[in-house]
Formats: C-alpha cells, sequence, structure tokens
C-alpha cells in the first residue's frame, strides 16, 4: 500500500464529513486506524478533519509511526485523548463522530469529561468497516497471496501427518508453515480437531491423538502484510466408510451451490440459503448451525455476513468466506471452506487447494 492510497481513503472520510453531519471523525480501532494510515501500532487515534488528519500514539511507537503514516504525527506524553482534545480545541471543532463499537465507555466518558463547551460527540457507527468491505485490487492481491501462503502451509503440513500424532502438533506445525511461508501470524487460533470432536464447529487442539478411522477438521488462516485468509478442509486417516463420503459429498454439494449463487446484487441471505437448501435435500439442515460465510480482510471477519438473516447485498471487490459445514455429535462434522471474491460478473474462487476429502 502506498501512501497515495492511504491519502485518498482519508480524503474519502473527509469528504463524506458533511453527509454525516460531523466536522471531523475520531477513529480508534486499529483496523481502522491501519486502513486509513498505514499504522500498524495498537495505540492510535486519528482525528479526521476537513483540513487534514493528525495520528495520536504514544512514544513507545514514535519511531514506527513516522515510518508508517503518511499523515501528521503527534507524539502523546499522557492519555491520547488529552491530546485529541487540545487539537479539536485548537481547530474549533464542533460535532466530532466517533464509533460506540469500538470506544470504550471510559474512552467515552474522559473525551466527554472534557470536550469544549461547544463541542459535542456523536455516533457513527460502521462507516470505516463499510469503506473497508469494497477491496481495492491491490487489496484483492494482498488477500489472494495470504490465501496461496496458507493453503501452501495446509501442504506442508499435510504431507509431515502421520497417524498418532496430537492435534496440538499438527496445529502447530500449520502455525511454522505458515510464518516460514511469510505470515505475521496465524489470522485466528487454527482448529484441528479429530474423531467426534470435530463436531465442535470452534474447537481447540488438544493433546488427543489422531488415530486411524479419525475424521479430522483443519480450519486454518494466515495474516500476510495485514491480510487475512480462511480454509477448511477435511484429512481421513485410513479409508473412509460410506457415511463419511457421502456426508461429505452432501457439504461440499452445498458449498459449491453457494459459490454458483455469488454474483454482484445477490443478497447475502440467498447465498446463505443456496447452502442450506442443498442440505435440506440431504436431511443435514439442522446440523448445520453457524452462518455460510463472512467478510474478511484487515480482520479475519468484517461485514458483510453470509447468514440466513443477514441484509446486505453482495458487491464487487467483497472478500467473503463461503463455509457450510454439518455437526453431528457422538459422529463427527464436517466443514468446507474457501475464501471467494465477488467479481464484476460472479466470483472468482482464491483458495487454490483441491476440495476433495483428504485420505492421509
Ligand atoms: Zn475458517
Ligand atoms: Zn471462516
Amino acid at each position: 500500500m502506498s501512501d497515495d492510497q492511504f491519502a485518498g481513503r482519508r480524503a474519502i472520510v473527509a469528504r463524506g464529513l458533511a453527509a454525516h453531519k460531523i466536522d471531523a471523525l475520531l477513529v480508534t480501532a486499529p483496523p481502522n486506524v491501519r486502513y486509513l494510515s498505514g499504522f500498524t501500532g495498537d495505540n492510535g487515534n486519528l482525528l479526521i478533519h476537513a483540513g487534514g488528519a493528525l495520528l495520536f500514539t504514544d512514544p513507545r511507537f514514535a519511531i514506527q509511526a513516522k515510518q508508517e503514516a503518511g499523515c501528521r504525527i503527534r507524539i502523546s506524553k499522557g492519555p491520547l485523548a488529552a491530546d485529541v482534545l487540545g487539537t479539536v480545541r485548537t481547530l474549533g471543532l464542533r460535532r466530532i463522530g466517533y464509533d460506540p463499537a469500538h470506544t470504550t465507555c471510559a474512552y467515552a466518558e474522559a473525551l466527554k469529561a472534557k470536550l469544549p463547551l461547544r463541542s459535542s460527540l456523536e455516533p457513527v457507527a460502521g462507516w470505516i468497516e463499510e469503506l473497508r468491505m469494497i477491496k481495492s485490487a491491490a487489496e484483492v492481491e494482498l488477500i489472494r497471496r495470504s490465501v496461496e501462503t496458507n493453503s501452501r502451509a495446509f501442504e506442508q503440513a499435510v504431507s509431515r501427518f502421520r497417524a498418532g500424532m496430537k492435534e496440538l502438533d499438527l496445529a502447530a506445525e500449520v502455525e511454522y508453515r505458515m510464518r516460514r511461508l511469510g505470515a505475521e501470524k496465524p489470522s485466528f487460533e487454527t482448529i484441528v480437531a479429530a474423531g467426534r470432536r470435530s463436531a465442535l464447529p470452534h474447537a481447540q487442539p488438544t493433546a488427543a491423538k489422531i488415530e486411524r478411522g479419525n475424521l479430522v477438521i483443519v480450519d486454518m488462516g494466515a495474516f500476510e502484510n495485514g491480510y487475512a485468509s480462511d480454509m477448511t478442509r477435511m484429512l481421513f486417516v485410513g479409508t473412509p466408510p460410506a457415511r463419511v463420503k457421502r456426508t461429505y459429498r452432501a457439504v461440499l454439494e452445498a458449498q459449491l451451490a453457494a459459490i454458483t449463487a455469488v454474483h454482484p446484487g445477490a443478497r447475502t441471505a440467498a447465498v446463505d440459503g443456496a447452502a442450506r437448501q442443498v442440505l435440506r435435500k440431504h436431511g443435514l439442515d439442522r446440523f448445520f448451525v453457524h452462518s455460510t460465510g463472512h467478510g474478511l480482510g484487515l480482520e479475519i471477519h468484517e461485514p458483510p455476513r453470509v447468514g440466513k438473516r443477514d441484509k446486505s447485498r453482495l458487491q464487487a471487490g467483497m472478500a467473503i468466506t463461503i463455509e457450510p459445514g454439518v455437526y453431528l455429535e457422538d459422529w463427527g462434522g464436517i466443514r468446507i471452506e474457501d475464501t471467494v471474491v465477488v467479481t464484476e460478473t460472479g466470483c472468482r474462487i482464491l483458495t487454490p487447494t483441491p476440495k476433495e476429502l483428504r485420505v492421509v
């Protein structure tokens, strides 16, 4: 990302201030600060007003902020709020927008208590997340690279798998491989769960051994250059029985149906519905207990949600996951997850890993 791209994003916000009936926007969520300034530290406040932007951070990040952020920087010795208010006063800003979802009560109260007399705090929810939903070509390329690294890490980890390996060891292998391949870190805690434990959609890896006859769920993602990837694949140790093969085929059919439903203008609920309808045909819909997918980018979970009750429509440039799954208590679970990007004509699947059940 170049300084120009961050400046361009800040200009969009500056131009939108009037429409949101505010004089300035105070951005506090780290992914939003990063999106608008390039600064990757975890203590930063960005104040965008019609005349420019100012990044507030503390002395620990002084060098980093200078290297990363293309806007003016203020290093605060004390709480950032005090300096933000100083600037609000100096510039004579009246209505300050902030996102209540990302601002702690304590922080909002600290601001309110010392706001200049004629200034006020105005809640503006989800504006930057809305901008972030549509990825630029450069962002899509970064997500694609993260996806690529994630898939390569999967291949390398699986090639080292041996029956009797612990879930924790396979998860560690996955995370070690992604880092060696260029990722900063996993984008969430790697899920490796074998046998009956695969029926827990968000299982944490344990010291349990992965044995012959086990179905294994591997849900993994990387952050590379700040952008997330997310993929789920299933392994089977030994020869899969008919029920495993049949259930796997049903989930795969549901996943492909949902991917086929992805195109600009489609309701996210319709994409979710496409997966659910296939599972219903196989009598499995009641075991599908989560949404079909979610947006991803600077965060592993970001708008839009691809769920039953979601109201959004897909637009070109959105990056989402498609991950239907079924979870049968005392038997096991099966989920298949890819990352896709909505294009002008449909969608592009970024995940290169083959989708058949991986027999190991
Ligand atoms: Zn996942
Ligand atoms: Zn996911």
